[in-house]
């Protein structure tokens, strides 16, 4: 089912979008070279807490998974690239840490996933593909639109990473986001334009275009939720929740305030 949002519905929206981005960018702003993922695991449930907001995670247990995430944010380290289970591990210079937040407020879910460098070295091939993450979200986020099909948004998504040099996996995507976070329709990181679901004003959608840096298979970890690249090579995620508006595409998980 395509869940399409009534005009009252988009505020809450706008509420969960702008909390997941402040959340994100915070967060980032507090990962250093030491940083536990088990600590940026609490700072994000007592944010998710102190703004009354619910987790999408806590309790999530999808096909994908093993039992109850149990964690309120996926941290996926270097070649982990989805679903990482937070655990006792350190941050080290020159890591790539992608962080995963879905939260709801007033009943409307908004997704939104970001990939930086922790310290001070930032080697190049993790700068570029974060780089390439974001152009296609970007990318994505341009075509989207009243009218517009899912297609368009999954073509621009898959050139820009395509000519950026990587291939996508089409194992995990976008999806529709709702009252529940993980709706139809499904938003492939590929496609043909011109095709599938022609997108309407209230339509929320969350683009997340994904890779690795020399592969597309993943690999699942011993933990049951982290997926890896299975070459061990890094990889990165850029998420954003848009809503389809009479006049084209709001991006809902933009920051209320400037953060380093
Ligand atoms: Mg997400
Ligand atoms: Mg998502």
């Amino acid at each position: 089912m395509i869940e399409i949002l009534s005009p009252t519905q988009l505020p809450r929206a706008r509420e969960a979008g702008a909390l997941v981005a402040d959340i994100l960018q915070t967060l980032k702003s507090r990962c250093e070279v030491g940083t536990n993922l088990l600590d940026i695991d609490r700072w994000a449930e007592a944010m998710i807490v102190e703004a009354g907001a619910l987790s999408c995670y806590v309790d999530y247990e999808p096909s994908f998974g093993r039992g109850p995430f149990g964690h309120y944010i996926c941290t996926s380290v270097n070649d982990a690239v989805l679903h990482g289970l937070p655990h006792d591990y350190a941050l080290a210079d020159g890591d790539l840490l992608s962080l995963d937040l879905a939260v709801s407020v007033g009943g409307v879910v908004a997704d939104s996933a970001i990939s930086f460098i922790v310290g001070d070295t930032k080697p190049a091939q993790s700068v570029e593909l974060i780089s390439a993450t974001e152009r296609a979200l970007a990318a994505g986020i341009a075509v989207a639109g009243p009218g517009a099909r899912i297609g368009d948004i999954s073509h621009a998504i898959g050139t820009t990473l395509n000519e950026a040099g990587y291939s996508v996996n089409t194992q995990f995507g976008g999806h529709g986001v709702g009252s529940t976070m993980h709706q139809d329709p499904h938003v492939s990181n590929t496609g043909r334009p011109g095709r599938g679901y022609k997108l309407r004003p209230g339509l929320l959608l969350a683009l997340e275009p994904w890779i690795m840096a020399d592969t597309a298979e993943l690999v699942t970890d011993a933990d049951g939720w982290t997926l890896r690249s299975a070459t061990g090579c890094r990889t990165a995620h850029s998420e954003h929740t848009i809503a389809i508006t009479d006049e084209g595409a709001e991006i809902l998980t933009l920051p209320r305030q400037p953060h380093s």
